[in-house]
């Protein structure tokens, strides 16, 4: 394994959406920033093939104060962490300056010359918040724009532990296709690596990758390094879920503007009765599991019946799948001869979606100093226009953390922590016998369906804890990588086995139902746990401590 040295003042983890809008923001001051990407930036991570909803604040659409609208948005919405009103009022204050930036930039924020909204919203809801935007182009934009002002994007770089003590002072990572160490010395830090959707199994449990997010952007790195060096994770026990059509597992649930029946061609909600483009069907977003439920009641299958549309709005509809990256499943529809004005498309609930993430202030400032994080990474904000805010914001608050800490202190053995992976990477790739990161990632997932799964209880808790510590030691001892690729994707699991362990820890610290979080044996939601589990490790051992929202 050769090893590689570079130096920077700021180091974004993640070249998606959060990432590029903190290198940018970081960038305009002068400072050195770098890019470290697992993939290719132009088309990695959820926003890799498009987006087409944008939540924001436009004052000259919605009045002069945020509040009306944050109070309806909320409404419905899962609770967690975006409860925080200030933080909801710097997320949807900073879209408002956002929304022009990135339509001067290029991403067309308009349709036909004017802010669109539409799709996530209640019929006569009276402030709309999802706009419309042709997000298939952002992904090369963004890059474009941080290269412009001087970041360094470093392409098919895997960061895989952060270095520091009680600050951060860098990272190191392996090239995904070269058998290279790359250290990264950084006095600040920004994680945005997006979701830890493969902590549970897909849809389709035979199709590993099947997730409503791409793969590289599944697996929960950020979170994992974050607390590997002491910072602290937060709602880890909390999971949701997605819906869209069945076995074809996609995001752009709003995009869709039909009614969902039952086969009896009956509604399933209160909200439409007729596809309509101004709105999605709501009832979606108040239960995703509706689907599960229906399925599990013998009351299925549920369809998403766009009869009636006019050719007018489907073409609408077809357009904006295509801004949602959604082209693969229209092209699926036509050559399958799908007509949508014809045939209604079958939906389902997808799989479990972990929801715990870097805990981060309203500022993305973790626990750890100099250590930020942003978008999916983070309870701050949501989907694509919370790690836009977020990482813009953590881009800010980067500069001014380097800007007064230059002189480094209280970093810890680097060299030390650097020897030590050397070693594990180099044993890995060694091994020329054993199981792959597949089997472990497949005995992962069964673990956590069967033992944290819908419904929870101590003993089953208990007992896939210890399923998955004897898992893990298993994997480290024994997992090989035949080449570059395989070492990331071995990487990958062994953060979503940490995960997967604290997600345990968690779980069964809530001695309570709430949300999804159910649990067989204390079956109510308890007033007086209305408050958040944090953990970190301490001593090598992970730490819970319960505070207030
Ligand atoms: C098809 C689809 C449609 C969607 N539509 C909408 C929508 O219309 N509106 C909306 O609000 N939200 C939407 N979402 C969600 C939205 O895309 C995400 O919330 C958003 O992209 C999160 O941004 P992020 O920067 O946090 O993560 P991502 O955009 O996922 O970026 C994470 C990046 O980090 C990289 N990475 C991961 N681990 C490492 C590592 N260890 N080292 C280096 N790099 C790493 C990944 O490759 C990736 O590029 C959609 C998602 C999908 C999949």
């Amino acid at each position: 394994m050769i090893t590689e040295h570079i130096e920077t003042d700021i180091l974004c983890v993640g070249g998606g959406i959060a990432g590029l809008m903190a290198a940018i923001s970081a960038a305009q001051s002068g400072l050195k920033v770098v890019v470290a990407e697992k993939g290719n930036t132009v088309h990695s991570g959820s926003a890799g093939m498009g987006n087409d909803h944008f939540a924001c604040y436009i004052p000259e659409v919605h009045g002069p104060d945020v509040m009306p609208l944050i109070q309806e948005w909320s409404q419905g919405q899962w609770g967690g962490a975006l409860r925080n009103t200030e933080k909801l009022v710097a997320w949807f204050k900073k879209t408002a300056e956002i929304v022009p930036l990135w339509n001067a930039w290029g991403i067309p924020m308009k349709y036909e010359g004017k802010y669109e909204f539409s799709g996530h919203a209640f019929p006569g809801q009276k402030h709309m918040v999802h706009l419309k935007y042709g997000g298939e182009v952002q992904k090369a934009v963004l890059a474009r724009e941080a290269r412009r002002r001087g970041a360094k994007i470093i392409e098919r770089l895997m960061i895989f532990e952060l270095l520091g003590g009680e600050r951060v002072c860098g990272a190191l990572g392996v090239h995904t296709r070269q058998d290279k160490l790359i250290h990264i010395g950084a006095r600040c830090v920004i994680l945005g690596t997006g979701q830890a959707e493969r902590l549970y199994p897909p849809a389709t449990p035979g199709w590993l990758g099947n997730h409503n997010r791409p793969a590289t952007s599944s697996s929960g790195d950020g979170r994992a390094i974050a607390y590997r060096l002491g910072a602290e994770l937060v709602n880890m026990e909390a999971f949701g879920r997605h819906a869209g059509t069945k076995y074809f597992v996609r995001s752009g649930q709003g995009t869709w503007n039909g009614v969902l029946r039952d086969p009896q061609d009956k509604p399933l909600g209160p909200f439409l009765t007729r596809p309509d483009r101004r709105y999605s069907d709501m009832i979606t977003e108040i239960n995703k599991n509706i689907f599960a439920e229906y399925a599990a009641a013998g009351k299925g299958p549920v369809y998403m019946d766009l009869r009636g549309i006019s050719d007018e709005d489907l073409a609408y509809f077809e357009h904006w799948m295509r801004q949602e990256g959604n082209v693969a499943l229209l092209n699926h529809l036509a050559e399958e001869g799908v007509d949508l004005r014809k045939n209604p498309v079958e939906f389902m609930t997808y799989g479990l979606r972990a929801r715990g993430c870097v805990a981060s202030t309203v500022k993305a400032e973790t626990s750890i100093k100099g250590l930020y994080a942003a978008g999916d990474e983070s309870p701050s904000g949501e989907g694509i226009s919370g790690a836009a805010a977020f990482g813009w914001i953590a881009g800010e608050n980067a500069v001014q953390y380097v800007t007064r800490n230059r002189a480094p202190d209280g970093a810890g053995d680097v060299q030390a922590t650097i020897e030590e992976n050397k070693s594990m990477l180099d044993a890995i790739r060694r091994r020329d016998d054993g199981p792959d990161w597949r089997e472990a990632q497949v005995a992962l997932n069964q673990v956590m369906i069967d033992y944290a799964g819908v419904v929870r209880s101590e003993p089953m808790l208990q007992a896939g804890l210890a399923h998955l510590r004897r898992l893990k030691k298993k994997t480290v001892d024994t997992v090989v990588a035949r080449n570059p690729h395989e070492l990331t994707r071995v990487l990958e699991v062994f953060n979503l086995l940490d995960l997967g362990v604290l997600t345990f820890i968690a779980a069964s610290e809530r001695k309570e139902t709430r949300g999804m979080h159910r649990r067989a044996d204390y079956s109510y939601t308890n007033p007086m746990l209305d408050r958040q589990i944090l953990v970190k490790r301490v001593n090598g051992e992970p730490v819970t401590e319960w505070r207030d929202w």
